[in-house]
């Protein structure tokens, strides 16, 4: 009895403690900054492949004093870098969030339209149409909108990135701000006025500093070239390399490269571009008091450069290994300041990448590893010839990209044809195509639940009003590119297993190889931070990664 009526006094004094200290308690547990880093077209092996090489501040140190998630994977297709960032930051995948792709043929205005495009914003610090972007096409929240809406806009979110897709769709609707680099002969820092109406002082003297220029310079390796054991020859058939040398080999005269390259645009495809970007995010850090009070801030940071270095010279080249060791040094940089700044173990990061990449195709097929490149042109005649003998006309087919068809819907309808027939025998005739591995139409992603394999993927990717009538899967290790150099997209693992670590407040110390998804990071950040989940957040919460 009196153990009892200890327990109700217990009970009461808890009933009875002002609210107000249970919500400082939870407060004091979320960090004051949180960063979120895209490594764009980082393969999970990166981590792996170089890691005897990585110093101990960077991706080591997130590895080994965060958690690692060790086979993380995206879940649906494409694997691109904007229905990836969007991903990442959503919680979710294409069917909700609507970023099919980066580029995709838009059924209403029968144009192809891009994933940050929007005509009714103006660009800001720069002359050309660069920055005519926001996140508008993106359906659902981030994870960084639900920070701001539940801190009442107190607690700041900053975009950064190369690429303008890399910093807007992670940043969300309710970002304080973007920022995306405008190279050509400009090679500046800018936004929108979907932000705002002209660029704070710390961007205005960031553009104004020696900073960009001073990154033209010769890129040779950051070691002895002859230490890089973990990739493959300098001098091989399969890398693209710069306009105006002859050889894809070390070192590079940028200053020299420049005006054959697009000017400043040079600086993406070298690991230089990377740097500018930590250079980009300190002075963001600095001049917009990140992480300085209890409310906690969000900065998302992508880095493009990888993506550009890959797709030029491969998966296995010596420039992406250096890219990779030099990002690393930028990593060590970045977290030492935040260190400083914000304090150690203030402040909680992930990282993660938008996809993968295929080794490249002409690489494998030397080794005899089935792999290929897609002959569009002739495949395009024989479909066109075909569509003529059943239909009597080509024009029933509008548009062809991602791949995916779409039919022209009033002409099926004005010819009496039955839209889900001719889906169904599009796919029949696809199907004998040597190239294609798989074709499925767009009634079976809306009338049939696949729970695995690559149909699941297809479906979680397939936004029912932007998504096309017939969608075929190429076989593995086939692309639609030039010979050099890596790419991605597909639904294979070498696209969608993809570093995850997470690193500081509220995280946990360890590994798993438990499968984990894209869509799981965003609900786990709104977890750790005890906010709402992304509007439509379909990922769940890692539970082994936070601390109770
Ligand atoms: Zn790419």
């Amino acid at each position: 009895m009196k153990k009892l009526l200890f327990s109700i006094i217990i009970l009461f004094c808890f009933l009875l403690s002002p609210i107000s200290s249970i919500s400082q308690t939870t407060d004091k547990s979320n960090p004051k900054l949180v960063i979120g880093i895209v490594v764009d077209q980082m393969r999970y092996d990166y981590l792996t492949r170089f890691y005897n090489k990585y110093g101990e501040g960077g991706f080591k140190r997130l590895m080994n004093e965060g958690f690692n998630c060790k086979n993380n994977h995206f879940n649906y297709v494409p694997t691109y870098t904007g229905p990836g960032h969007a991903s990442v930051y959503t919680g979710t995948t294409p069917k909700y969030h609507g970023i099919i792709s980066n580029n995709w043929y838009d059924k209403v205005s029968k144009a192809s339209v891009y994933c940050a495009q929007d005509d009714a914003v103006e660009s800001i610090g720069t002359t050309s149409r660069a920055g005519k972007m926001s996140p508008n096409k993106m359906q659902t929240t981030t994870f960084a909108d639900e920070n701001r809406l539940f801190t009442q806009k107190k607690g700041k979110t900053i975009g950064i990135a190369i690429k303008d897709r890399g910093a807007i769709l992670p940043a969300g609707h309710t970002a304080n701000a973007a920022y995306w680099f405008h190279g050509k002969d400009e090679g500046q820092w800018i936004t929108s006025t979907y932000y705002m109406e002209d660029l704070p002082k710390w961007v205005k003297d960031f553009n104004k500093s020696k900073t960009v220029k001073s990154y033209l310079k010769t890129w040779n390796t950051l070691y002895d070239i002859k230490t890089y054991v973990e990739s493959g020859d300098d001098l091989n058939d399969f890398e693209g390399g710069f306009k105006g040398k002859e050889t894809a080999t070390f070192p590079y005269d940028l200053k020299a490269l420049k005006e054959d390259n697009g000017g400043y645009d040079i600086l993406k495809t070298t690991p230089f571009g990377n740097s500018l970007t930590a250079d980009f995010a300190l002075a963001a850090i600095e001049g917009e008091d990140l992480g300085q009070d209890e409310i906690t801030d969000v900065l998302t940071v992508s880095f493009s450069c990888t993506d550009y270095v890959g797709h030029n010279f491969g998966v296995n080249s010596k420039e992406v290994e250096d890219t990779y060791l030099r990002l690393d040094k930028d990593l060590e940089r970045l977290l030492k300041v935040l260190d400083k700044k914000v304090g150690s173990g203030e402040y909680t990061v992930f990282l993660t990448a938008d996809h993968g990449a295929v080794d490249v195709p002409a690489y494998l097929k030397s080794l005899n590893v089935p792999a290929g490149y897609i002959d569009n042109s002739d495949m395009k005649t024989k479909f066109t010839e075909f569509m003529t003998k059943t239909y009597g006309t080509s024009d029933l087919v509008e548009n062809v990209s991602n791949n995916q068809v779409f039919l022209n819907r009033e002409k099926i309808k004005a010819l009496g044809l039955d839209l889900s027939v001719v889906q169904q025998t599009i796919v029949n005739e696809l199907i004998t195509y040597n190239d294609i591995d798989k074709a499925y139409t767009a009634q079976a992603m809306i009338s049939t639940s696949f729970p695995d394999g690559i149909e699941h993927m297809i479906q979680n990717g397939f936004n029912q009003k932007r998504s096309g009538d017939v969608i075929v899967v190429y076989n593995p290790a086939y692309i639609s590119y030039s010979h050099t150099g890596s790419t991605h997209g597909s639904g294979f693992n070498y696209d969608t297993h993809v570093p995850l670590l997470f690193y500081g407040k509220g995280v946990k110390q360890g590994s798993t190889v438990t499968r984990t998804v894209i869509p799981d990071i965003a609900p786990t950040m709104s977890a750790l931070l005890n906010i709402s989940f992304p509007s439509g957040a379909t990922g769940s919460p890692l539970e082994f990664v936070i601390k109770k």
